[in-house]
């Protein structure tokens, strides 16, 4: 492996652009080793809302599998292309959820922190997981790393998920039951990432939050271009990558039709922040 160094102008411009830990800590980033509470057993469904609890996860829920989209005046539903407050275009037999809290998911399975600096390590890369619903809560699918010199992809691994598979989300993640014939556990996948980082190296990516608890991996130096570009109605609400990618870089990435890339997810994110050093 020969790492191509980053050159000074962007490693410093990069340290400028880098979060506090308090303010990562503030937007459920974990950029320490979160102190493990209890899960909550009863959740809401990220489909449908509704209450249910973890163990008994059967019933009927009628949701969007899209998300709500600005057109013009309007929010549509990218799944039916409906207006908001349509009735739902999609039903399951079984409710999902997400272990969004860093203190509850670490109860579920530990988290670790990069300690060691390799001989070589990246100065930064862009990160994108790709995710399902288990038992579990959500867990990591695949995890794909750019870097951010070359920008060639790094890591690009399915992951097994610990927990029993609820759903694949396979019209977001791409992902498959026939994927996770070769699948690393989340510990070798997230070993082979750690193992090309130090503490320093700053990681790149859109939301974060979620894929660093996902990995369970507690990280400080993190640049997440959710938190840069807050939404008109303020944090915690995001502007999604999608609409970032259109409004900065021209860039038409997600098409409704299509499985999300995480190489285009990762360049892209890595790409707003290039273009940002470049203005400043
Ligand atoms: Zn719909
Ligand atoms: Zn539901």
């Amino acid at each position: 492996m020969i790492i191509t160094p980053i050159n000074p102008s962007d490693r410093q411009a990069l340290a400028k652009l880098q979060h506090s830990v308090d303010f990562l800590l503030r937007y459920q980033v974990p950029a320490r080793i979160p102190q493990s509470v209890p899960a909550k057993k009863i959740v809401n469904c990220r489909h449908c809302k509704e209450e249910f609890a973890v163990t008994q996860p059967q019933g009927e829920c009628k949701h969007h599998s899209g998300k709500l989209e600005r057109q013009g005046n309007d929010l549509i539903y990218t799944c039916c292309k409906r207006s908001n407050g349509a009735a739902p275009c999609a039903r399951s037999t079984r409710h999902v959820y997400s272990q969004d809290n860093a203190a509850e998911a670490c109860s579920i399975i530990p988290f670790v922190t990069v300690t060691k600096t390799p001989k070589q390590a990246y100065d930064a890369l862009a990160l994108d997981c790709e995710m399902g619903y288990t038992s579990l809560g959500s867990e990591v699918l695949r995890l794909t790393v750019v870097d951010f010199v070359t920008e060639k992809t790094v890591l690009d691994v399915y992951v097994k998920p610990k927990g029993q598979v609820w759903d694949y989300a396979t019209r977001y993640s791409g992902v498959t039951s026939e994927h996770m014939v070769n699948a690393l556990s989340l510990e070798d996948a997230r070993a082979k990432l750690i193992n090309m980082m130090s503490p320093q190296t700053i990681l790149i990516g859109h939301g974060l939050d979620h894929d660093l608890v996902c990995l369970r991996l507690a990280h400080a130096a993190v640049i997440d271009t959710s938190l840069f570009f807050p939404h008109q109605d303020g944090l915690p609400k995001r502007r999604s990558l999608k609409v970032l990618a259109m409004e900065l870089l021209g860039r038409h990435i997600q098409a409704d039709d299509q499985f999300h890339n995480p190489v285009e997810d990762a360049l892209t994110a890595l790409h707003i922040v290039k273009q940002r050093i470049n203005r400043v």
